[in-house]
């Protein structure tokens, strides 16, 4: 058959159909016209996808032309995801249900909405997961408004200094770290070192000053959140906290989640012009669980198999914390990041990072925890970059040249560890640095009111202390802070109303203390 044949038939073929519709050649070419004018681009629908492959919390999806970075999509049987991962005709999202129930071909719809988060006062109290819904099963969360998971730091503009303290109730952070609200202090150290303990003292030490407490429990036991949990209640502490909470048991992706949603919630109050403390317990198992995700959505693995934007995971986290300035209404959120390392290595990936991002770290040591030595603070390689100035004037003067004796007491301990026959003044010396480590100690869950911190540290710093017994110095201690009450009633008023330590009163309690010391503990005097 020739091409001409072809035609010709096809040709007849017409012919023979537009008999049947009884319309003639000549009719076909204004119809063909007016259906040219009148055609319009179809309506193609790029809202509706196909899911490509799906497993471990993690699915791939096509057919979703306009898709963006960080919008959430809604797959069959209701479970949702979130766009992580843009690829040319595909998108890789992080699912945030059950993933056994779509498969590859299910469809997925676009919402065009990011993440968001519920907010509002009635979270107060309650246990909530990644998402803001209550795990602690005391029902359902009147939520006041909704707040966006991700949203950009408050620009500079927005801030002010820090310039108020946050007490931890510690003194050996308060003394020498102080950290003031809005600033980020990481908490770092090995495994079972007291660093959750720390973060916990902290909250307990809000009671009654007015401060928001989050803490966010990534990837722990969920006996150990529940745990928790009974303990800040019992402590009255519950009542200000919201718990939110990804545990182990979670997916990688709801681990990933977890803080930004409670620096939402946070944010919330902060913005209301409330103080909030945010713990972040901890950041190393966010980092595994974000590296986990982005492995399984292929991306290629850099340092220690973490993705290249790792870094940005947490500065974008933790720059959300700030004092905002007075037209922002005031408010503050500090950050009490915690990151756990391996054998005392903080070179690792993770926390240079994170060291880099704070303004500070405590840096907590096994050696010092097991030789009974807690909150077992490295006083030499802590700092606190910008809490000075949130010190009170009272706090200043009576820790002054605290850090400068335990550094020469350090040093004096090593250089003395093998020789017998020391001289008196380095005796002394020692016994001295001895003595205000031992001041140090503190069980959990006591926590020092200022008050307290400032008149140890004086009767410390004056070398009232020095002739008591170095295991009589809890008791000395505690009996001090019991007879101050009766014996410097002005002094206290003082520090609590103005915040100051006039010389005269300093004066007052290192007497008041030699007169407790010779009469306590005589035969030392
Ligand atoms: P993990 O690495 O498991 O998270 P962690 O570093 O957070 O551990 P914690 O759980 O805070 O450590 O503390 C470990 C143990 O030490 C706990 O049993 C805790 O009660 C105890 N502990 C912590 N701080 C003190 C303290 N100041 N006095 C007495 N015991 C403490
Ligand atoms: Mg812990």
């Amino acid at each position: 058959m020739t091409k001409e044949s072809i035609l010709d038939a096809e040709l007849d073929e017409l012919r023979r159909l537009l008999e049947r519709v009884d319309i003639s050649e000549g009719d076909l070419i204004p119809l063909m016209q007016e259906a040219i004018n009148n055609w319009t681009p179809d309506d193609l629908n790029n809202d509706v996808g196909e899911v490509v492959t799906v497993g471990d919390g993690i699915a791939t999806v096509k057919g979703l032309k306009e898709v963006k970075y960080g919008e959430i999509l809604l797959f069959a049987r209701g479970v949702r995801g979130m766009v992580q991962e843009l690829k040319p005709g595909i998108a890789g999202c992080i699912l945030f249900g059950d993933d056994r129930k779509i498969t590859s071909g299910s469809l997925v719809k676009r919402t065009k909405k990011t993440a968001a988060m519920p907010v509002g006062e009635n979270f107060l109290g309650r246990v909530v997961n990644a998402l803001g819904a209550p795990i602690d099963g005391y029902g359902k969360i009147e939520a006041e408004s909704f707040r966006r998971i991700e949203s950009p730091a408050p620009t500079i503009i927005e801030r002010q200094p820090v310039n108020k303290p946050m007490e931890t109730g510690l003194l050996a952070i308060d003394s020498m770290f102080p950290i003031g609200r809005g600033q980020r202090e990481l908490i770092i150290g090995d495994r079972q070192t007291g660093k959750t303990a720390i973060a916990l003292d902290t909250i307990v030490n809000q009671k009654g000053k007015d401060v928001i407490c989050i803490y966010v429990a990534i990837g722990q036991k969920a006996s150990s959140v529940a745990q928790l949990t009974e303990n800040l209640k019992k402590r009255g502490a519950l009542k200000y906290t919201i718990i939110v909470a990804a545990t182990a048991a979670d997916s990688a992706p709801l681990q990933y989640l977890a803080p930004y949603s409670g620096t939402a919630l946070g944010e919330y109050f902060m913005r209301k012009g409330n103080d909030v403390l945010i713990v972040y317990d901890d950041l190393s198992k966010h980092a595994i669980a974000y590296r986990t995700l982005s492995l399984m959505l292929e991306r290629s693995p850099g340092r220690e198999a973490y993705p290249g934007d790792v870094f940005y995971l947490h500065s974008r986290l933790l720059e959300r914390s700030a004092h905002l300035s007075d037209a922002e209404g005031g408010g503050s959120m500090t950050a009490l990041p915690i990151v756990e390392t391996q054998a005392g290595d903080v070179s690792a990936y993770i926390p240079t990072n994170v060291i880099s991002i704070t303004d500070g770290q405590i840096f907590l040591e096994s050696s010092l925890f097991f030789s009974g030595q807690r909150p077992a603070v490295n006083v030499g390689i802590s700092v606190s970059r910008v809490g000075g100035d949130a010190q009170t004037k009272a706090m200043k003067k009576a820790s002054g040249g605290m850090k400068l004796s335990l550094a020469v007491h350090r040093e004096m301990e090593v250089f003395t560890q093998f020789s017998s026959d020391l001289d008196e003044s380095t005796k002394a010396q020692l016994q001295f640095g001895q003595g205000l480590m031992r001041m140090l100690r503190q069980r959990q869950y006591h926590p020092y009111s200022q008050t307290e911190q400032v008149i140890l540290l004086t009767a410390a710093m004056h070398h009232v202390m020095q002739p008591v017994a170095i295991d009589k110095i809890d008791e000395f201690c505690k009996g001090l802070l019991e007879y101050a009450p009766e014996a410097m009633p002005e002094v206290i008023a003082e520090i609590e109303s103005t915040g100051k330590l006039s010389d005269e009163h300093q004066q007052k309690i290192i007497t008041e203390a030699k007169k407790f010391r010779d009469k306590m503990f005589p035969s030392e005097g």
